[in-house]
C-alpha cells in the first residue's frame, strides 16, 4: 500500500525544525531514517498529514563522542555507525547488539533517536538505554531537557515526548564492561520474541518482549546482589513476569526463553 498524502517540509536546523512541527500540530511527524515510521505509512497505521524530514540535520546530529568514560550519541547516528564505531571496549556490549537489529539496509537508515522515540518494547536501543541508565536529551520549544531513559518509556509505543518535542542526543554516563544482550527471534532480522539484557557491574537486568515497555527486573537484579547464580537470577526472572500471548508464543514460552536467554546474556557478560 501506498502512504496517505502528507506535505513534506525539510528542517534546516533543530530549533526551526521544533517550532515547524509546535506550529503544525499534532498532525505532524519528524521522519528520520523512515525504517518504522513510513512501514506504519504504508499500513495506514499512522496517517501524519505533515513530515519534517530531519536528514538535513546530520551534519549537526550524527556522531559518536566520548568524553572522559561518558559516550554521547547525537540521534542521528545511524545503527551502522555504532556497529561500526572503534568504541571504548567499555561500551562494546552497544556495538555487538546493533548486530540483531533488522538487516543491514535497514541499520545504514535507521536511527538512534528514531529507535528511542518509536518505543518499541524490544527494540534493542530502548533495552540499552535502559540498562545502562542513559539519558535522553530533548528539545522543546521551552529549550532541553533530560528524560531519564526509564522515565521515556510509558506503555506500547507510547513514550514522554510530547508531540513536539525532537530527541537530539543519548548520554550513556558509565562505561559497562561486563554487559551483553542476546534474543530470539522467528527470523534473523526480526524483532525479538524475547530479548535478555544484563550489566552485571550495576546489577541490572531488562528484559523485552514480556511487557509493553523493557522492563527492569528488581527481583532477578536483586540475586545477582547477592551473589546468587545465573540460572538463579533467571528463575527469579521468569517468576516475577506477566509476559503478554500473541501469535509469537505464549506466556509459558516467553518465561521459558527468559530462563534461557538470561543465563545466556550473564555468561557472555562475565566472559567479556
Ligand atoms: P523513523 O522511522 O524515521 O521514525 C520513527 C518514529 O520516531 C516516528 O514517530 C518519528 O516521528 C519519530 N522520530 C524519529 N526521530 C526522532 C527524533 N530525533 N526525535 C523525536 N522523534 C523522532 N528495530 C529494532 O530495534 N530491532 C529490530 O530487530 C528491527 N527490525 C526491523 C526490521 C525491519 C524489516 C524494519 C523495516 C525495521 C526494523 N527495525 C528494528 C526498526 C529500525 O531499527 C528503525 O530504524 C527504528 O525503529 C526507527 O528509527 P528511524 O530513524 O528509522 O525512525
Amino acid at each position: 500500500m501506498k502512504p496517505a498524502p502528507f506535505t513534506y517540509h525539510r528542517a534546516r536546523d533543530v530549533a526551526g525544525a521544533v517550532a515547524l512541527l509546535a506550529e503544525l500540530g499534532e498532525d505532524a511527524k519528524y521522519i528520520a531514517g523512515g525504517q518504522s515510521l513510513v512501514a506504519m505509512m504504508n499500513f495506514r497505521l499512522a496517517r501524519p498529514a505533515h513530515l519534517v524530514d530531519l536528514g538535513g540535520l546530520r551534519g549537526e546530529l550524527a556522531y559518536i563522542r566520548t568524553d572522559g568514560g561518558v559516550l554521547r550519541l547525537g540521534a542521528l547516528t545511524t545503527h551502522h555507525q555504532v556497529e561500526n564505531a572503534p568504541l571504548d571496549p567499555g561500551f562494546a556490549v552497544l556495538r555487538d547488539a546493533m548486530g540483531w537489529i533488522g538487516h543491514l539496509p535497514i541499520r545504514t537508515r535507521g536511527t538512534v533517536g528514531g529507535s528511542l522515540a518509536h518505543g518499541e518494547a524490544t527494540a534493542e536501543w530502548c533495552l540499552l538505554a535502559v540498562l545502562l541508565g542513559a539519558e535522553v536529551v530533548v528539545q522543546g520549544t521551552a529549550g532541553l531537557r533530560l528524560v531519564p531513559a526509564e522515565e521515556l518509556f510509558l506503555g506500547f509505543f507510547t513514550t514522554a515526548l510530547e508531540p513536539e518535542e525532537m530527541i537530539v542526543e543519548v548520554v550513556f554516563p558509565r562505561p559497562a564492561p561486563h554487559a551483553a544482550l542476546t534474543e530470539f527471534a522467528e527470523r534473523r532480522g526480526d524483532y525479538a520474541v524475547v530479548a535478555a539484557a544484563v550489566d552485571l557491574d550495576a546489577e541490572r537486568v531488562v528484559l523485552g518482549g514480556v511487557a509493553p515497555v523493557p522492563l527492569r527486573v528488581p527481583e532477578a537484579e536483586a540475586v545477582l546482589a547477592r551473589g546468587g547464580t545465573f540460572a538463579e537470577c533467571a528463575e527469579a526472572a521468569a517468576a516475577a513476569i506477566d509476559p503478554p500471548a500473541d501469535g509469537s508464543g505464549g506466556a509459558d514460552y516467553r518465561r521459558a526463553l527468559t530462563r534461557t536467554l538470561l543465563v545466556r546474556a550473564c555468561e557472555e557478560a562475565m566472559l567479556r
